[in-house]
């Protein structure tokens, strides 16, 4: 189990006043805040050892070179990698993505070939293929959900069936930033995998917040940020498996990418250092390591585990609020995400911006909005939600924070 009045203290941002109300922070699915632990990694770095890696031949290149080079193997081994050269380091899990679709994806998919992806996809495991479908003239098809808010495997077996060998990959998240669910990734790459395409997992979701081990899920590409896991901006993770990236050609060209250039043609290094041109993200990728060794300290099942309580804890708590409809499948088949709407059939009562306004000058931090995933508004026929979402260093009696001040609101509004 948690300590979960350890984990605050760990937390300076958490000691910060919002309207003179200490801050109760449950945007955690947007960013997550970061444990002193990070905060030094990278502050040590700037005022210690800061250089430019890999090439250095001096003491403090060669720290800094061991140090973000070591992120890496920590990295490997939180994911399970079979080799931390599968880590490639990017910005987050929108280049991830999009490195995967125009690297792998140009050299792959073909006028009609299928790519499937999920209604309940985030813009960044969307647009991106958007783009590839529109260059090459593939096809884009869907998994819908169902009235739960789980993926409808039904869906994804007859499109497996329909188009056949012409499914080259299966995009779906781990984990919904909007609903929640839990997604079935190992039974989804069996069947993935028995149609002879690949499975990429959007974990922007899934990695800060469940045990993941990539060979005992089957994985193909793994995308996630840094930021979501206590780690900072700025730095983020394309996972393949070493064969898989071998075979991609680079995305972006220049310094470091390569073995040898010559003014018409060059030879690419070697994985990952072949996707990663120019000078890299150094402290933010240090602070990565620090926020993985932080994370494995507290332990991510108890994590998970903590978050589950959570999740069960508001489900039942804002049942007491009236009219707040909360979207998504029940709470032992969801992470730490709670998205609502206070509406009366099919209209809100309140509007999520307003409700966060309100809420904020309570000091609690909610999100308000299409959560960059329009396309699943539209299939609830709402323009936006809020949602709360929680972390390891929420407790339940924000929670009740929050259901209070939800009450206040409808008060607030005359729709109690
Ligand atoms: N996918 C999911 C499921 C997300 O929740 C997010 C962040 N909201 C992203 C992708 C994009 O992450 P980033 O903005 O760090 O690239």
């Amino acid at each position: 189990m948690l300590d979960i009045e350890r984990i605050r203290a760990d937390f300076p941002i958490l000691k910060r006043q919002v309207h003179d109300k200490l801050l109760v922070y449950l945007d955690n699915a947007a960013t997550s805040q970061k444990p002193e632990a990070v905060l030094v990694a990278m502050d040590d770095y700037y005022r210690r050892y800061n250089a430019n890696i890999h090439r250095g031949v001096h003491t403090l290149a060669e720290e800094a070179t061991a140090a973000y080079e070591g992120a890496r193997r920590k990295v490997g081994r939180f994911i399970n990698a079979y080799s931390s050269r599968e880590v490639v380091f990017v910005r987050n899990t929108t280049e991830a993505i999009n490195l995967l679709a125009f690297s792998w994806g140009k050299a792959n998919v073909r006028e009609g070939d299928v790519v499937v992806l999920s209604l309940m996809e985030h813009h960044s495991n969307l647009v991106p293929w958007q783009l590839l479908a529109q260059g090459s003239g593939a096809r884009l098809e869907f998994i819908g959900l169902d009235a739960q808010g789980r993926l409808r495997l039904d869906d994804l077996d007859a499109l497996l069936s329909r188009f056949g060998e012409r499914v080259k990959l299966v995009g779906v998240s781990g984990m919904s930033n909007v609903l929640g669910t839990i997604n079935p990734v190992a039974t989804i790459a069996d069947r993935v995998h028995e149609a002879g395409a690949l499975l990429l997992v959007d974990g922007a979701q899934m990695v800060p917040h469940l045990p993941v081990d990539v060979r005992a899920l089957g994985i193909d590409f793994l995308a996630f940020s840094g930021h979501k896991m206590l780690g900072p901006t700025g730095i983020g993770v394309l996972w393949a498996r070493k064969e898989l990236l071998q075979a991609m050609p680079p995305f972006m060209g220049g310094g470091d990418m390569i073995k040898s250039v010559h003014l018409r043609d060059s030879e690419w290094n070697d994985i990952p250092h072949k996707f990663e041109a120019g000078t890299p993200n150094v402290a933010d990728g240090i602070g990565l390591g620090a926020a993985v060794d932080y994370l494995e300290g507290l332990g991510m099942a108890d994590v998970h585990t903590h978050e589950q309580t959570m999740a069960a804890y508001a489900m039942e708590r804002l049942a007491s609020v009236s009219n707040l409809h909360i979207y998504g499948p029940p709470a032992t088949e969801r992470g730490g995400v709670i998205t609502f709407n206070l509406m009366q059939g099919a209209e809100l009562l309140i509007h999520p911006h307003d409700l966060a306004s309100i809420l904020d000058r309570e000091g609690i931090a909610i999100r308000a909005g299409h959560h960059c995933a329009q396309p699943l508004m539209e299939h609830y026929g709402v323009p936006a939600t809020a949602r709360a979402s929680f972390y390891v260093y929420n407790t339940v009696e924000e929670v009740d924070q929050l259901a209070e001040a939800l009450l206040k609101a409808q008060r607030v509004f005359g729709v109690t």
